[in-house]
């Protein structure tokens, strides 16, 4: 953006003065303003203020499946706005789109899933089902199974509970005093996490929370066979399987949810982000059917648990037709297919320095790892910021001593697009390393 433009720097200027941003350095803000104003959005493509074009390799925070500027989207909710913008869901009130989103979860969701709490984002969704899963041993007569296990490298959220579950260590140094009840275990290691719950005892422990794969840390990609034998131990320690599908879900990965690549069925599954392709604020928690059945079975009084903005009926149309649009346009084939380009793209420039040691992903989130020898400065940002001015966006993750830079496109990317994400990485990477 052209900083002596007189909009553009009063823009920028009341940009530091006025707006936190999430996930950001405040004090770069205040010496540099903020990276981009975007004003228009089409396809995988984000515009900002001067009409530069930039190709949006992050579907903004791995979101926007459907990829930006859908009428189509906008005009269901102009029509639901217009209809009934909001009404509560607490007492029982309900609504049409609530209903219709739920019943259409469950048809589309791994087979044991059937009943969903609406949340507004992830981390709410999170909090959620560990609430859930602690209420729910409460009524089983067993309180004190209370811990949940989440894993190293994990990302879950920002709210307290999502925080304490989340495994990258300065996201719950950022404000010390987290909830209490939280464990940690290796993030790939079945042996690891039968030992904990060994020495923890499963009679203490309510869940275990996993990312069929995990994004924000990485994308650490692991074996079908690993979610395999999550389910066998936690159907052995009588334990509840949270999914944490927030960006796996709804095609990310080329399949409907990440789950359904190893064919199993947890017992809670989390949602958000693709569920709407952020068009609107939206997330969930899915119940198994015998986890509804169980709550439901007595009368435990209200379910002290609700946001306002629990089924909200614009957000809930706006992820009916979303969920219309990944279907009719074969969307999850299409991210399966367009995955293997990719990451074939991805080993290619791996091939070529030695600088990058993995070159790794599932559907369309992909990862190269650089060799950060944690003496020199990462490479993974500059990549990063070479791409930016090339046009391109992606993202570095330099938690836990990684030195990596994730990918993930908007599910419509074509050929053409992609050849020219791989194509800017490419003259990124040799940029940074010669
Ligand atoms: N879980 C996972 C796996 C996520 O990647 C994220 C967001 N990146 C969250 C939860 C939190 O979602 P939100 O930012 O909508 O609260």
């Amino acid at each position: 953006m052209k900083k002596n433009d007189e909009t553009s720097r009063n823009l920028i200027g009341l940009d530091q003065q006025h707006f936190i941003h999430p996930t950001s350095s405040m004090q770069q803000q205040q010496q540099h303003g903020p990276a981009h104003i975007f004003v228009r959005g089409k396809g995988v493509y984000l515009y900002d203020h001067d009409g530069k074009a930039y190709l949006d390799g992050m579907s903004s925070l791995w979101n926007v499946n459907v990829g930006h500027g859908r009428r189509e989207l906008g005009e269901v909710a102009k029509k639901q706005m217009d209809t009934l913008a909001f009404s509560s869901c607490f007492a029982t009130f309900s609504n049409k789109p609530a209903i219709e989103l739920a019943a259409k979860l469950a048809r589309v969701s791994p087979p044991s899933l059937r009943a969903t709490f609406f949340t507004s984002g992830g981390s709410e969704a999170n909090d959620t089902a560990f609430k859930l899963a602690r209420h729910y041993w409460k009524v089983k007569d067993q309180p004190k199974k209370r811990k949940i296990i989440a894993r190293m490298k994990s990302y879950h959220g920002v709210a307290m509970g999502a925080t304490s579950a989340t495994g990258l260590k300065p996201f719950r140094d950022f404000a010390p005093s987290l909830a209490p009840d939280f464990l940690h275990v290796d993030h790939m290691s079945i042996e690891a996490l039968r030992a904990l719950i060994d020495r923890e005892g499963p009679e203490t422990i309510a869940a275990f929370v996993c990312e069929p794969i995990q994004g924000a840390g990485g994308v650490h990609v692991a074996p079908d066979s690993y979610l395999c034998d999550i389910r066998s131990i936690c159907d052995e320690y009588e334990l509840l399987f949270i999914a944490d599908e927030v960006i796996t879900g709804f095609g990310r990965t080329g399949a409907y949810f990440g789950c359904d690549h190893a064919n199993i069925s947890p017992d809670m599954m989390c949602i958000a982000k693709g569920i709407t392709s952020g068009y609107a604020p939206l997330g969930g928690v899915m119940l198994s059917k015998s986890l509804h059945e169980q709550l439901t079975a007595h009368s435990h009084g209200t379910l002290l648990h609700g946001y306002t903005y629990s089924g909200h009926p614009t957000s809930c149309a706006v992820a009916l037709k979303n969920i219309q649009i990944i279907e009719e346009e074969n969307l999850i084939d299409h991210a399966a297919t367009m995955g293997e380009k990719l990451l074939l793209g991805f080993r290619t420039i791996q091939e070529q320095y030695s600088e990058i040691h993995d070159a790794r992903g599932r559907g369309l989130m992909a990862a190269l790892a650089f060799s950060h020898n944690g003496k020199n400065e990462p490479l993974a940002p500059k990549v990063v910021q070479a791409a930016d001015q090339r046009g391109l966006i992606l993202r570095a993750v330099t938690f836990d001593q990684q030195d990596v830079l994730v990918c993930a496109p908007p599910l419509i990317i074509n050929e053409e697009e992609l050849n020219q994400l791989l194509s800017i990485l490419e003259s990124s990477v040799q940029a940074v390393v010669s």
